[in-house]
């Protein structure tokens, strides 16, 4: 499949993760960009409206532009209400969603997942596209089978909507399939300000940055007796993440079901 040609629309091209989106299937041989879907700038070409050289339609409608433009792949990156809505959308049209757009929650997963069964459709949902990012939450899950206490830090550019991160959640979640539940810390600590031992999934402690500046980063602290161990990965810039978008649009053409992370189509 990755030598057939997969057309692709963009949601949120004008975005940070959307311009470089846009950039990748521009020079991706066989990927054709035959639209995009934004907010505003219905019916303008993108080339009106980026230093791109695509002149494919933007529409402000998504029933719209999956109808008129027949995509294989939607590819959102846009913010999280918004992301849930066009995922759905994406799904009831026979489109496959490749979402790097964060924030869904548990049930949105449920639903999504019910959704792209009855399709018979692929559908990847990414929290994090870096590679190195995902190694580093598979370091983790291997370490946590031999340190049970664990805080994770994640640092991210003051404009995130969303915390903590999806990559940080899901960083707990694969931790807590290996780790014995376990309430860290002094057994009577108080909090003297609320939040300060940051937010809590399963026992495991989680601390979000915000700072201008940062793009995306997490550190994930392990101690045990006289040693701790560090895992920490780095984006320092969005181009980073488009390994794994390329990757995840031509994966989603092989598959049938929802994939929650790309932990899961890499070896
Ligand atoms: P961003 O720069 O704020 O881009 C979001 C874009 O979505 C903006 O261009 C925004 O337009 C547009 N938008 C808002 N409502 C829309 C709608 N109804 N239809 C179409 N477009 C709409 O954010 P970003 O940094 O690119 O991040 C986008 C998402 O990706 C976030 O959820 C972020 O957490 C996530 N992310 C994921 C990864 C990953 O590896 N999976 C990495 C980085 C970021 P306006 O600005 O005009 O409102």
């Amino acid at each position: 499949m990755s030598n057939e040609t997969i057309k692709v629309v963009i949601a949120g091209p004008r975005g940070r993760m959307g311009q470089e989106a846009v950039k990748l299937a521009e020079k991706t041989p066989h990927f054709d960009l035959v639209g995009a879907v934004d907010h505003t700038y219905d019916q303008h070409k993108l080339s009106d409206v980026m230093a791109v050289e695509s002149d494919a339609l933007i529409y402000t409608d998504i029933h719209a532009c999956l109808t008129e433009t027949t995509p294989d792949v939607l590819i959102d990156l846009t913010t999280p209400e918004i992301g849930k809505v066009h995922t759905k959308v994406a799904l009831e049209h026979g489109v496959r969603p490749v979402v790097g757009t964060t924030g869904f929650s548990e049930a949105d997963l449920k639903e999504l997942t019910t959704l792209t069964e009855e399709k018979g459709i692929g559908a990847i949902i990414a929290p994090n596209f870096a590679l190195g990012a995902v190694l580093m939450m598979k370091f983790s899950k291997m370490a946590a089978n031999y340190f049970d206490d664990v805080e994770i830090i994640e640092l991210h550019h003051d404009q995130k909507l969303d915390a903590p991160s999806g990559t940080a959640l899901k960083t707990a979640e694969m931790i807590s399939e290996v780790r014995k539940e376990k309430q860290q810390g002094h057994p009577d600590e108080k909090e003297i300000l609320p939040g300060a031992r940051g937010a809590e999934l399963n026992g495991i402690r989680l601390h979000s940055v915000r700072l201008p500046g940062l793009i995306a980063h997490q550190e994930v602290m392990f101690g045990m007796d006289g040693q701790t161990l560090q895992i920490r990965h780095d984006s320092y810039n969005r181009a980073s993440f488009m390994s794994g978008v390329k990757l995840s649009v031509e994966q989603v053409m092989k598959i049938d079901q929802l994939v929650y992370g790309l932990e899961n189509i890499i070896d």
